[in-house]
């Protein structure tokens, strides 16, 4: 049940038609993972704490460095050096004090991977780089968690959905690893932002059951032109992640 502060605080989203107190109440009793405290990241969990889910796993496993500063909103120059999961932890219950936040300071790896997703109902994309992607679709997909993907290069952005056994998910998708060429792409604060917010939309929706998710859709963002390209994607039945 909710309080008397939390009506109020989350009452601007309680008055949207298709939500209402049981919306929030379902966001309440949820928990989700953000894997990934970086440009996406900072932001997903900024939402999706406002917004009050009720537990928020994050999972990282680097510090923070001033070059993360233009875009990672969860952190300023005080920050520098610190664990990102102990400085968001802290800040994210700044906001909202009626999250509950689990810091988790891990590389994720085949090993850890399938103990840190367990209990979540969904699953935030906020990493760097496909192999861990890549490895946390292949176990959203075993234990049946959507996956919000996201991801960002440049002016470049792109958003997805997967909901095990219903969608394609990312190997359907990129069929092969995407070749990383550079250690560090180039990013501007706003790229991030813009597809961590959708993302947020996206677990929203999926968690309080409002609306048409994107899923088995690829939402592109090209910031050169400001447009945006929708496109429905295909499951590959001979996909080694969801395939039958
Ligand atoms: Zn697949």
């Amino acid at each position: 049940m909710l309080s008397r502060k939390e009506l109020d605080r989350y009452y601007r989203q309680i008055i949207f038609p298709d939500f209402d107190v049981r919306g929030q109440e379902k966001l309440k009793n949820s928990h989700i993972l953000i894997a990934g405290v970086g440009g996406l990241g900072s932001l997903s969990s900024t939402y999706l704490t406002r917004a009050g889910i009720g537990h928020i796993t994050l999972v990282d496993n680097d510090h923070v460095e001033l070059s993360d500063l233009n875009r990672q909103i969860l952190y300023q120059d005080e920050n520098i050096g610190e664990r990102k999961v102990d400085s968001a932890h802290k800040r994210l219950l700044e906001m909202n004090p009626h999250v509950e936040i689990t810091p988790i300071f891990e590389k994720i790896r085949k090993e850890n991977v399938l103990s840190i997703v367990k209990g979540a109902q969904v699953v935030v994309d906020g990493l760097d780089n496909f192999e861990t992607r890549f490895l946390l679709n292949s176990i959203c997909v075993k234990e049946n968690i959507p996956f919000i993907y996201g991801g960002i290069d440049g002016l470049n952005g792109a958003i997805m959905t997967i909901i095990p056994n219903k969608t394609p998910c990312l190997t359907c998708l990129f069929k092969n690893t995407p070749t990383e060429k550079k250690d560090f792409l180039p990013v501007f604060g706003f790229v991030p932002g813009l597809i961590a917010s959708l993302q947020s939309m996206e677990a929203i929706k999926l968690l309080a059951n409002i609306g048409t998710p994107l899923a088995g859709k690829l939402l592109l963002f090209d910031g050169k032109t400001g447009e945006f390209l929708l496109s429905k994607t295909n499951k590959d039945n001979d996909c080694p992640v969801c395939g039958k």
